[in-house]
């Protein structure tokens, strides 16, 4: 069997978690490669409604072994509270397994980004402020933490010296605020580091093993392309490669053993965070779109903060698809748009008086403008339809307008945010 990856083709947000639960019932593994608990999957299952920000989307199946790969930056607190709150909400105690090698997200990473994003005011980044940034940019600077050496006290003293030095600068001149001590830092380590040890393990070794073995992995991307720090809106990426190229070394896995990339797309946009968003729509019509959109609205599941919503945008999804390395696609939320008389796609944008269909880079895109084809809407409630054949015809059109210009087979269509709602073509 396979590693199948489940990334994002668009800004995030897409519905990813759904799609990894709806696979998870079929895999031995799945493992979050990259970002943190910034990420916010939601969830509807026999369960209840779940937002789940740093454990793996398999966590609902017990015989599912989660993984937080290296490439992971695991907050150890909210790693442990989730877990606890899962199991008190009857969810059986999930296996979790975090590399050893993965570093640690420690409080002053949630310091620095919020006084970051604060000093910036208007022009911040829309952090989710959970100290992605400043984990990601210590581990670069080489002054980060392994989650095993937090059991070696000399190296740990000393790795933090060396990072304080140039923190407390920052944080001394920069911010106007007291200095951190090595001390302080210990001691809120100290408090979590036993607890996290039964967790850990060489994770690196367990999944090469279980390629080797022929069992079904699904790598769970956070995120989608356009926030990928290369590919992506840059300077408003996040911090880690939200790629499914990047799940083999996030995970610690062969490239070659992925042989499935399921590229995840809502059937209209939404993006959360700041950065161009050609087919945002404003006023009205975006809060109708909004209020619809999702489970219960597009609200961040992490933040509760609005999403910006737009029309399906062709020139993106194609790009992220592309980009992805998609062999198939999901496409989420095709529910909502059963409102609309009709619906308004973007098959192209318009740079310098010219139509085009490739993704420019990020500086022309505010100048980028849509052009619409409009579909005709179905108007029918469609969230209890199981087949493709079962749509109504004017839904299929939608469908089948949308795969012809992101090339890439849509085999998943969502009809609902529960985990049964979905069709399989
Ligand atoms: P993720 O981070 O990619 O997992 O996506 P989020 O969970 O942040 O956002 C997806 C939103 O869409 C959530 O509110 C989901 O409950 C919801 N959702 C997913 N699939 C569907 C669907 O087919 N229909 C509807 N109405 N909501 C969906």
């Amino acid at each position: 069997m396979p590693v199948i990856a489940v990334v994002g083709a668009n800004w995030g947000d897409e519905g990813k978690g759904k799609i990894t639960d709806y696979l998870a019932r079929e895999a031995d593994f799945v493992v979050r490669y990259q970002g943190g608990n910034n990420a916010g999957h939601t969830i509807i299952n026999e369960f209840g409604k779940f937002a789940l920000h740093l454990l793996p989307s398999g966590v609902f199946y017990p015989k599912v072994i989660n993984i937080l790969g290296p490439g992971v930056a695991v907050n150890m607190s909210a790693f442990l509270s989730e877990i606890e709150k899962l199991v008190e909400r009857g969810v059986p105690r999930p296996d979790v397994r975090i590399s050893e090698r993965a570093q640690v997200l420690l409080p002053h990473h949630v310091l620095f980004d919020s006084l970051e994003e604060e000093r910036l005011g208007k022009e911040s980044f829309g952090s989710t402020k959970s100290g992605i940034a400043p984990f990601y940019a210590d581990k670069c600077l080489k002054i980060g933490l392994q989650v095993n050496e937090l059991f070696d006290e000399p190296l740990m003293r000393a790795r933090l010296a060396k990072a304080l030095v140039q923190k407390n600068v920052v944080l001394e001149k920069l911010y106007g605020k007291p200095p951190l001590s090595v001390e302080q830092i210990v001691e809120q380590v100290a408090a979590v580091r036993e607890r996290i040890a039964p967790y850990l393990a060489d994770t690196t070794t367990l999944l090469l093993e279980a390629v080797d073995a022929g069992k079904t992995i699904l790598l769970e991307g956070q995120l989608g392309t356009l926030r990928d720090p290369d590919h992506g809106i840059y300077p408003y990426p996040t911090s880690s490669s939200p790629l499914a190229g990047f799940g083999a070394v996030g995970a610690g896995i062969p490239p070659w053993a992925i042989s499935r990339v399921v590229a995840v797309t809502k059937a209209y946009s939404s993006c959360v965070g700041a950065g161009p968003f050609v087919t945002e729509l404003h006023g009205e019509e975006g809060e109708t779109l909004r209020k619809r959109g999702g489970d219960a609205g597009e609200y961040g599941a992490t933040t509760g903060r609005p999403r910006r919503v737009g029309w399906f945008d062709c020139v993106a999804t194609l790009y992220g698809c592309r980009v992805q390395g998609a062999t198939e696609t999901a496409i989420t939320n095709l529910d909502v748009l059963s409102y609309r008389d009709s619906i308004p796609v973007c098959t192209a944008y318009t740079l310098g008086g010219k139509a085009t269909t490739a993704f420019p880079v990020s500086r022309m895109l505010d100048t980028a403008r849509p052009v619409y084809e409009e579909m005709p809407g179905w108007k029918e409630d469609i969230t209890a339809v199981r087949s493709f054949e079962g749509l109504p015809e004017r839904a299929r059109q939608y469908v089948l307008f949308i795969e012809k210009r992101i090339r890439t087979p849509i085999k998943w269509i969502s009809v609902g945010p529960r985990r049964e709602q979905i069709i399989m073509r």
